[in-house]
């Protein structure tokens, strides 16, 4: 099995301060690894998330992410909020709307997410596109990063910054570090159909 912990570390080594395009799904799960990332990139979030619904939600979540910016206070760390457009975007997954959570449907999910952030670090010339998804149980760090690779070929002007930010304690700190922030806290993944 890949070692995408072993891959990540190998930031550590890195000359200067590269720019990193870093999709991030919510405030909860940016925590960690916002702190982590920030010692190594120059970082813009792309928040791009029309699998939220309803968009209540997705605001929510959005809120979550400023609100923990704020408390951060770091200039550098920069925000791009895409637009969106959940009808779009349940066209797309509607197909697997019995599957399991974990399965078919997230697959399509992560890369939909994970390409948009490709597409706009390819066109604005970023050196690194990464998501912070795989910090969470629910997530599936092998399709992420399987998707990242794959991703990787297509968008040849940018590099995928391979990552299992659970792994190494990194959930556990993640937690800890949410107890005391106190964010807005999600009880479902995101779609509709995570919601049952
Ligand atoms: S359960 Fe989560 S990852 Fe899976 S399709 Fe729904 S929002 Fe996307």
């Amino acid at each position: 099995m890949n070692n995408y912990q072993k891959h990540l570390k190998q930031i550590q080594e890195l000359k200067g301060r590269p720019t990193l395009l870093l999709h991030v799904c919510c405030g909860v799960c940016s925590v960690y690894p916002l702190i982590y990332l920030n010692k190594y990139f120059d970082i813009t979030i792309f928040f791009y998330n029309s699998n939220i619904y309803p968009y209540d939600e997705y605001l929510k979540r959005l809120n979550a992410l400023k609100e923990y910016l704020n408390i951060l206070n770091n200039p550098d760390i920069k925000l791009i909020v895409a637009p969106y457009d959940y009808e779009k975007y349940d066209a797309e997954l509607k197909e697997f709307k019995d599957e399991k959570e974990g399965g078919k449907r997230c697959y399509k999910c992560y890369k939909l997410r994970m390409e948009e952030t490709f597409k706009y670090g390819e066109k604005h010339h970023y050196d690194y596109c990464a998501t912070i998804m795989s910090i969470s149980n629910r997530k599936n760090a092998l399709y992420i990063n399987e998707i990242g690779e794959e991703l990787q070929k297509k968008y040849p002007h940018i590099k995928y910054l391979y990552a299992d930010f659970k792994k190494a304690d990194g959930i556990i700190i993640n937690e800890r570090m949410n107890k005391e922030l106190n964010l807005y806290h999600q009880n479902y993944c995101g779609c509709k159909y995570s919601i049952r």
